[in-house]
């Protein structure tokens, strides 16, 4: 498999098709090699537009949507930004090309372990990982320039918006269990600003400002 060109074709057809037009964005997906995030019998799918399971009942997000709400954050280069849902380190490679510091928290230990991982062969070194319930956000490195979640939300959790900084951008999907609406919140003084924009469909937040685990 050439997933070198597989991987331009996915940007092509599937991201620059759909609008998605930062410079710095495209060539993060051009250079972030997403064949070694998916499980290894899965390799071949790994450029497909959809997403892909990566165990523990979890998936790998479709190219386009990681696009979209990456475009969403408006990076320059010089933010910290907080992700919510490691899953398999794709998003968290992504940003680490696109800002100076990550932080992303996952709740199943041993997905974290694994993206870790796969992360050091990358020799990505600007990305901290951390096991816990991303709901509560992590206080410790706060306030964020941008925070993703990469999990339904039922609605926005507090805590997030607490750490986001003046002028700060906070992108997740908000909705059911079945279906939820891509929301960016923008801080500006006192005010909070939210902006829908598509539909998309993710696994569920699990935790106190999140869906209660069944
Ligand atoms: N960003 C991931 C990637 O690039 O592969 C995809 C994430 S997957 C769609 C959602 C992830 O959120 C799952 O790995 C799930 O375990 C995690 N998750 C769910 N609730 C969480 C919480 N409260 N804190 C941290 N992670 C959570």
């Amino acid at each position: 498999m050439d997933y070198d060109k597989l991987r331009q074709q996915m940007v092509d057809l599937q991201i620059i098709s759909r609008g998605i037009s930062d410079p710095r964005v495209l060539d993060a997906f051009r250079r972030v090699p997403r064949h070694i995030f998916v499980p290894e019998d899965m390799r071949d799918s790994a450029y497909s537009d959809c997403a892909l399971p990566i165990g523990n009942g979890q998936t790998i997000s479709q190219p386009y949507m990681v696009a979209a709400m990456t475009a969403q954050l408006k990076l320059k280069g010089n933010e910290t930004v907080l992700e919510i849902g490691t899953g398999s380190g794709y998003q968290a490679a992504i940003l680490s090309q696109l800002c100076q510091r990550v932080i992303t928290i996952e709740r199943v230990e041993s997905l974290l372990e694994k993206a870790k991982k796969i992360i050091q062969q990358t020799g990505y070194n600007n990305i901290k990982f951390v096991t816990g319930d991303g709901t509560l956000g992590y206080p410790d490195s706060a306030p964020y320039d941008g925070i993703i979640v990469t999990a339904g939300c039922p609605r926005i959790p507090q805590p997030l918006v607490d750490q986001l900084k003046d002028k700060g951008r906070l992108v997740l999907p908000v909705g059911s269990t079945y279906q939820q609406v891509l929301t960016t919140v923008f801080k500006a003084g006192n005010e909070i600003l939210t902006e829908e924009s598509i539909p998309c469909v993710f696994v569920p937040l699990i935790g106190k400002f999140g869906w209660r685990e069944v």
